[in-house]
């Protein structure tokens, strides 16, 4: 057997063992194991120092996962189902979709927006994928494909050979990109052999899930470094989340160690209304503030976007700090850098005056508030 997974077959599963590796009581965190399932690979299981360091938080079951009183958080808080002409494959934009190829997670993540049927048998089967796979061919719009789940670097390299291949066969399809938190879990998984067959499908792009200075190691810089020498390029998603990174200074440190092993930032999301996971959710503004001490204070390279992912399945939109520009005509734009200094640019003389921000103080901003109803109107 591959070494990683004999590494994988080690990850603590069971209530009763991480009862006795963390002396906790088993009949705390029993319902919420029976509902949401719990996978630490060992290597990650390493990075932990305390129960409930950042790193902890990410992996350990907790009981308030069961005892949510808000009623606000959603199974499906993105309404993935309705926007998937085929199962596990979500088709929301004009030119690319998702394909989940697998519910399999290296580590389940307890604040997972698809924690519904991750870790679930059932739902992904070589049949479902063969059909999202016919779904891309029969759409010539879809230039653009992302691998996801579950994390599809669990599959074999042969099962993962052969998605990609059929999609290679697909004249229309341009790229093809993965999603994984291997690389951070499991790094010993990104063999040479895996970079070998993975560099013949290009161009191939892979966006890896981060969300702790401390997941930056000499493993997962081995790993992402194998990558990127197999041509790929490689960036970053990572969640904002409450008690592991919710402040400036380590949202800046894990940026700049992304860079350092060769990963670029790309998005940095606002947690999802995703039931179980409310005890993770922090204000918007948090993530705001975050965003104004990366701009100008570090690497433009560092400085990822910042999304919420709307609920109702309105997509990815970027939430940018509100006053970079503090007025805007036909003549000029008046600007604050990162220092809170103004500047003027003049604009070049136009015919038409532009409406762009003339209500800037956002007072009549009433039309396009678009809450969880697009796929109750037909219209
Ligand atoms: C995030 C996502 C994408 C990709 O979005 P990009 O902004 O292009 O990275 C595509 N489809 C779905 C359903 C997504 O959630």
């Amino acid at each position: 057997m591959e070494k990683w997974k004999e590494i994988f077959r080690k990850s603590l599963v069971k209530t009763e063992d991480l009862a006795k590796h963390f002396d906790i009581d088993p009949e705390v965190i029993r319902e919420t194991v029976a509902n949401y399932p719990m996978r630490i690979t060992p290597y990650f299981l390493n990075l932990i120092k305390d129960k409930d360091d950042p790193i902890a938080k990410q992996v350990i079951p907790d009981a308030v996962e069961m005892q949510e009183t808000s009623t606000l958080c959603m199974d499906d808080p993105l309404s993935e189902e309705a926007d998937s002409p085929v199962p596990n494959l979500v088709h929301r934009y004009p030119d690319r979709v998702l394909l989940m190829v697998t519910t399999q997670c290296p580590i389940y993540c307890r604040f997972c927006t698809r924690k519904r049927l991750i870790g679930q048998p059932g739902y992904v089967t070589k049949q479902t994928i063969q059909q999202g796979i016919d779904y891309i061919a029969q759409h010539p719009e879809v230039r653009d494909v992302i691998l996801s789940g579950g994390d599809p670097l669990l599959l074999s390299d042969d099962y993962l050979e052969w998605i990609l291949k059929s999609l290679r066969a697909i004249p229309h399809l341009e790229l093809i990109r993965i999603g994984s938190r291997v690389p951070g879990s499991l790094p010993q998984r990104i063999t040479k052999k895996l970079c070998r067959m993975l560099k013949r499908y290009h161009p191939l792009y892979m966006n890896l899930h981060f969300n702790h200075p401390d997941e930056i190691t000499p493993e997962s810089k081995k790993a992402c470094e194998r990558l990127a020498d197999a041509g790929i390029p490689l960036g970053s998603q990572t969640v904002l989340l409450k008690g592991v990174n919710d402040d400036p200074e380590t949202m800046k440190t894990l940026m700049q160690k992304l860079l350092s092993i060769r990963v670029k930032p790309y998005y940095i999301y606002q947690a999802d209304i995703t039931k179980g996971t409310d005890h993770f959710r922090t204000t918007v503004e948090t993530g705001i503030n975050i965003m104004q001490h990366l701009r100008g204070f570090t690497s433009g390279m560092a400085v990822p976007h910042y999304v919420i992912d709307a609920p109702g399945g309105g997509g990815k939109i970027a939430v940018l700090p509100p006053d970079y520009i503090l007025a805007f005509n036909d003549k000029e734009v008046v600007l604050k850098n990162y220092e809170g200094e103004v500047y003027r640019y003049p604009q070049v003389p136009q015919q038409t005056t532009t409406d762009l921000y003339k209500n800037n103080g956002h007072e009549t901003i009433t039309e396009n508030v678009i809450y969880a109803t697009k796929f109750q109107d037909p219209h």
